[in-house]
């Protein structure tokens, strides 16, 4: 299995020309891994303009996914057991048709279309996720309003924002990575799982913060006493 280590090193050790013209055309590569539980390299295709959020994709799928309840992860074991061991994330800002993301029947992303050494043999999938769409998308209207009103403050709600943010990125990415697996599962199904991986992942990160505040809370109490 490569590491990511050694796919940033593919992609310095191509022609100078080559990487020339990706760099003119504001191509970057970013390139991690999930840390538990799921073995898939993630290389991040983006714009320049689009670091920020592809660092954020980058973060669901390194801290976010190990930060989610072993039963929700578990949902996802075969199919990231059976996922292909490079998984590329065409990131865009839209799509033209409204949609989250889509899989791709064929690897277009230059550097992965056609096999290498650097590989290791591995299978390449690729997908596309549209990052504006995922940060306005509703995915659960009512419990995300619900959730919205407990973080009124500032701060807090900026960060449960950005939180948020990541949790839908991975659930699109793991709903993306499901089809590519199981092509012949049926959209509601599939739907169901990234659904359900995305709410419980937010109320378990809602729960944890309310528990870390009335800690605080308390302490600060104690102190005064
Ligand atoms: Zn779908």
């Amino acid at each position: 299995m490569p590491t990511p280590a050694a796919i940033e090193a593919y992609l310095r050790a191509r022609p100078r020309w080559v990487r020339g013209v990706q760099w003119a055309s504001g191509r970057r590569y970013r390139v991690t891994r999930f840390t538990q539980r799921a073995r898939s390299l993630v290389i991040v295709a983006h714009s320049f303009r689009d670091a920020a959020q592809a660092r954020e994709l980058a973060l669901a799928v390194e801290q976010d996914w190990a930060a989610v309840a072993e039963r929700s992860r578990e949902t996802y074991d075969e199919i990231l057991l059976k996922a292909p061991g490079l998984l590329v994330v065409q990131l865009r800002r839209s799509n033209i048709c409204g949609c989250l993301g889509h899989r791709h029947v064929l690897v277009k992303e230059a550097p992965f279309a056609e096999a290498h050494d650097a590989f290791g043999g591995e299978s390449i999938g690729e997908m596309d996720i549209a990052c504006e769409r995922v940060a306005a998308w509703q995915a659960l209207p009512l419990s995300d309003t619900a959730l919205d009103t407990r973080f009124l403050e500032g701060s807090r709600r900026e960060e449960f924002h950005a939180h948020q943010f990541r949790l839908r990125l991975l659930s699109v990415l793991l709903h993306e990575t499901n089809h590519l697996v199981f092509p012949r599962e049926p959209e509601l199904s599939i739907r169901e799982r990234s659904l359900a991986f995305y709410r419980d992942a937010l109320a378990q990160y809602v729960a944890n913060d309310v528990a870390r505040l009335s800690l605080t809370i308390d302490r600060s109490f104690s102190r005064l006493g």
